[in-house]
């Protein structure tokens, strides 16, 4: 594996980050390291936009839906630069979820329907997979849709359950939704995948306020809610095959390296500011020892990342390793947060758009560690979305290990 850039990619990473640079909005400057909770639809989208006009919104798509036929070397370069830049992370659930299994496995109509929404950004999709007691165990969903026929709706299903955990559902225009279609049938071989327009009466979206105070999740409440047939992605019953593409898919991104190591450079930059008795706390024992177990961690995991790479440039699968990406990555993210909390002490619990909320101008410590607990707070979901880390862990047992 020749893991150097040849001079056409180390030119085109030069384009890259001058684009960048030109073109990232500079009130979204640091982006990436606010909650996407405290941020409005129209800041979220905006980066979207802007690459969307430039027609780089979705390189890993084939060029024929809008891809940009980069190598994965140019992608695994565009992600490293937007990084490197703290640009806010683009929102999955259109463009690395639902988008690839429209042009997969949907039909023309569908295509023609929902890809362009998805690219420039007008539709806002979320992800109705979870339910109360159906997470881990996605397949035992209760959510039932039965076909229906009247002259006024058509061929249509009605639609009646609830989903949990909905990330930014209040701002969808469209949700992606497992539902039972045959209560009949083994657990996995009754599910269908429909796509719901998220104005249709019926549907309530109920907010769930994290321990970090932000408003990233919801409840979906779904009552007697009709919807068309042609929403119907592929065969009726056979939405666990769609579900599992797009699960492959959310693992495979979620590992972040190049953005760890962004917030490892970052967390170095405090703890040098951070002084224990006049001397930075950077240069402890104590803390040093810590940083570097987390730098080689993420070395390795590189490194794994980029064996994967290699192996998809080959044409095959990211497999069973998504989930060593996943464990080591998000496991990485979490610890980081949890030395920048260790670092800046009391200061961390600071929180300034709360704090401007209710008109105290004077925000207490340093710049840098406003928030910093509530990065903490919001880094635990990485270990328990995309499939638990314990999920992650029995895949790697019974795929990797053979156990
Ligand atoms: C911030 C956040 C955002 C989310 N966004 C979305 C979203 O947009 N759409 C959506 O559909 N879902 C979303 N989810 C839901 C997420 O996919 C589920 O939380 C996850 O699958 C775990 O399911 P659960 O919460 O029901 O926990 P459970 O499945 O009840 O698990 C509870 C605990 O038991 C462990 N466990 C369960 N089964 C096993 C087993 N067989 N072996 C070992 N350990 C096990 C788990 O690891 C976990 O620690 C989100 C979750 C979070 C936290």
């Amino acid at each position: 594996m020749d893991m150097r850039f040849s001079p056409e990619e180390l030119a085109f990473r030069d384009e890259v980050r001058e684009f960048i640079a030109s073109n990232y909005p500079q009130e979204l400057k640091g982006g990436a390291r606010r909650s996407r909770g405290e941020m409005s639809k129209e800041d979220i989208l905006r980066w979207h936009r802007i690459l969307y006009k430039k027609g780089w919104i979705v390189p890993h798509w084939p060029v024929e839906y809008g891809g940009t036929g980069w190598t994965i070397t140019q992608r695994y370069i565009w992600n490293e630069e937007n990084a490197r830049a703290e640009t806010s992370p683009l929102l999955p659930f259109g463009l690395s979820m639902v988008g690839p299994v429209i042009y997969t496995f949907g039909n023309e109509e569908q295509k023609k329907r929902f890809l362009p929404g998805i690219l420039s950004g007008d539709d806002w999709w979320c992800q109705g997979y979870s339910e109360p007691g159906s997470g881990s165990d996605l397949a035992s969903l209760r959510t039932k849709a039965v076909r229906a026929k009247s002259e006024k709706d058509g061929d249509h299903y009605i639609v009646n359950g609830g989903k949990t955990w909905t990330t930014l559902a209040q701002f969808a225009d469209w949700m992606f939704c497992l539902v039972r279609t045959d209560p009949n049938a083994k657990a996995q071989e009754g599910i269908s995948f429909l796509l719901i327009d998220m104005k249709t009466p019926g549907i309530t979206v109920r907010p769930i306020i994290t321990m970090d105070g932000a408003h990233e999740v919801n409840e979906v409440f779904l009552e007697d809610v009709k919807v068309p047939v042609e929403n119907l992605i592929g065969e009726e019953n056979k939405g666990w095959t769609y579900a599992k593409f797009l699960l492959g898919n959310e693992r495979s991104g979620i590992a972040g390296v190049a953005r760890s190591k962004k917030a490892i450079e970052r967390l170095k930059n405090i703890a040098n500011a951070e002084l224990i008795d006049g001397a930075p706390l950077m240069k402890t024992d104590e803390f040093s020892r810590k940083v570097a177990e987390l730098e080689i961690d993420l070395s390795a995991l590189e490194v794994t990342e980029l064996r994967t790479l290699a192996a998809e440039s080959k044409g095959r699968g990211p497999g069973p390793e998504a989930s060593i990406l996943k464990i080591k990555g998000t496991e990485i993210q979490q610890r980081i947060t949890e030395l920048a909390v260790e670092a800046v002490g009391n200061y961390a619990m600071v929180q300034a758009p709360r704090m401007e909320a209710t008109g105290n101008e004077f925000v207490p410590g340093p710049d840098y560690s406003t928030g910093t607990a509530q990065d903490y707070f919001n880094m635990r979901k990485t270990s328990i979305y995309g499939g638990s880390n314990e999920i992650q862990h029995n895949i790697i047992a019974k795929m990797v290990l053979g156990l």
